[in-house]
């Protein structure tokens, strides 16, 4: 903390020596008058009576002197145990603003010479600067803690590439720089989800994703794609938010904006009128951009990691997903004891395909067979592209005779289906056929690597054994 008032008193005493004053003496303008801030004098030995030459002095902001004072005729504005034959008042100046009138008295007559007013006068400036400093700590330190706030919970911001930790630490760390509500919209079109928020549950409804702004005061800040604040709503009628949303009084709004791209909204709102000042403003601001730029950034990694997870013709997970997910798959059956069925696809003379019809026609196809396969397992179920025209599917939580059905399904829709490759090949529609070998873990294999190689082979024994056929491993084995 400051200790103004013991600096002041201490410069007070040394000015008190140098001029050989009775008594220095600093008030400070209080409401219509003015009060002793400090003295030199014992507390209470000075009685301020509130009009005088020191009312003069604040009226003025001019010095004054008297060195033949009497005190039957002329007031002080102060009276102390002594009588003061000597006064000379100094305004204390911070810019243009007086801050306070500093007293320097003496029972001698003319005790004080110019020089020595002179003086007295220079400290006042010393003075004023330590006033100056007690008036700004408080926004000092209020700034200080508030910056220190913003650069931790900034980094805490950067250091995530996850969109719903971002979404927290910023509301976190918003209540952090102003105590109310925050919400956090993430951009989807245009529509948005409302992703985190640190309002009652009870006063929002049930619906928190693919919220439609339009009619809710916060899409101003959407359309102009700037941050409002709006102190006081208390007349507002229409919606503030997208949802239930009474007692807000007001709220701030900030545009998520990356490179010129919306990529969503943060709200802070309050019960309370004019809940936040500029400082505030520019603290979440500042979080604001940085939220901005990490969502932007967990995006493009949750593209990369998908470009590098899927297959590039047919969206299907690429073969090192492939072979992840089916180790993942069987530690869990390890866990859970429930069989796991893996298919093994292959499309039949599919070579003859693309030697008639060329290769984009092949294309097509895989495309083609692709879809056939997603739209004919369970959402459990996890597709890849194996290679080539080769196909696998993890079947969780499925037996043999539960695989065998999957696959007679999908055996049954590919034929069933005519490729349409009008517009490359004259010729057309085109129609395959699939060959598919079934293994099921753990009774056929239990590594991964025995699992693939059974599948293979049951494979292997449907295109020996006439094509367009799906064979389950333990079919063959005898
Ligand atoms: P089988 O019934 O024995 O499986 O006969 P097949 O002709 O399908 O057998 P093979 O494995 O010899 O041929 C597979 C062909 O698939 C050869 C290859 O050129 C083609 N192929 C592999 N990847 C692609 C691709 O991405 N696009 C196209 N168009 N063709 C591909
Ligand atoms: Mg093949
Ligand atoms: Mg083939």
């Amino acid at each position: 903390m400051l200790k103004t008032d013991e600096e002041i008193k201490e410069l007070l005493l040394a000015i008190k020596q140098a001029v050989s004053a009775d008594s220095i003496n600093l008030f400070t303008p209080y409401q219509n008058g003015f009060i002793l801030k400090c003295s030199t004098e014992e507390k209470g030995d000075i009685i301020v009576t509130g009009k005088g030459v020191i009312a003069e002095c604040l009226k003025t902001k001019q010095t004054f002197y008297s060195g033949e004072i009497d005190e039957n005729i002329s007031e002080i504005g102060y009276i102390k145990n002594n009588k003061v034959s000597s006064i000379f008042a100094a305004p204390v100046m911070d810019g243009s603003a007086l801050t306070g009138v500093l007293t320097a008295d003496s029972s001698t007559c003319n005790a004080f010479s110019e020089s020595v007013r002179n003086t007295v006068q220079m400290f006042t400036r010393h003075i004023a600067r330590i006033m100056e400093r007690e008036r700004i700590y408080p926004k000092l330190k209020r700034d200080y803690d508030g910056l220190k706030k913003l650069n931790e919970e900034s980094s805490k911001l950067v250091s995530s590439l996850n969109i719903n930790v971002i979404a927290e630490k910023m509301c976190e760390g918003a209540e952090k720089i102003a105590s109310s509500h925050a919400f956090f919209f993430v951009a989807s079109g245009k529509q948005f989800d409302l992703i985190h928020h640190t309002a009652k549950l009870s006063a929002i409804s049930h619906q928190l994703s693919a919220l439609d702004l339009k009619g809710a005061f916060i899409n101003i800040a959407v359309e102009n794609r700037h941050p409002i604040y709006m102190a006081d709503m208390k007349d507002y009628r229409a919606s503030v938010l997208p949802f239930g949303s009474e007692n807000i009084r007001s709220i701030f709004v900030i545009p998520l904006i990356y490179e010129n791209k919306l990529l969503g909204l943060f709200v802070m709102s309050s019960e309370k009128a004019d809940f936040l000042d500029a400082f505030q403003m520019e603290l979440l601001k500042v979080m604001c951009n940085q939220a901005a730029a990490s969502i932007a950034n967990a995006k493009l990694h949750a593209e990369i990691e998908k470009l590098a997870a899927v297959d590039g013709l047919t969206g299907l997970f690429n073969h090192r997903v492939f072979q992840e997910k089916l180790s993942e798959e069987l530690k869990k059956l390890n866990r859970y004891s429930e069989p796991t069925s893996l298919l093994l696809t292959d499309i039949d003379f599919f070579k003859k395909i693309n030697d008639t019809y060329g290769h984009p026609a092949g294309d097509l196809v895989l495309k083609g067979v692709s879809k056939i396969i997603r739209e004919t397992i369970r959402d459990i179920d996890v597709p890849a592209r194996y290679g080539g025209e080769e196909f696998t599917a993890i079947l969780p939580r499925t037996d043999g005779k539960g695989a065998k059905n999957i696959a007679e399904r999908l055996r049954k829709a590919a034929m069933d289906k005519a490729f349409d490759i009008g517009h490359i090949s004259p010729i057309g529609p085109v129609r395959v056929t699939l060959s598919i070998g079934i293994a099921v873990s753990p009774s056929d294999a239990k590594t991964k690597e025995e699992l693939i190689e059974k599948a293979d082979q049951a494979l292997y024994y449907a295109k020996h054994n006439g094509r367009n056929r799906s064979v389950l491993w333990s079919e063959i084995k005898g």
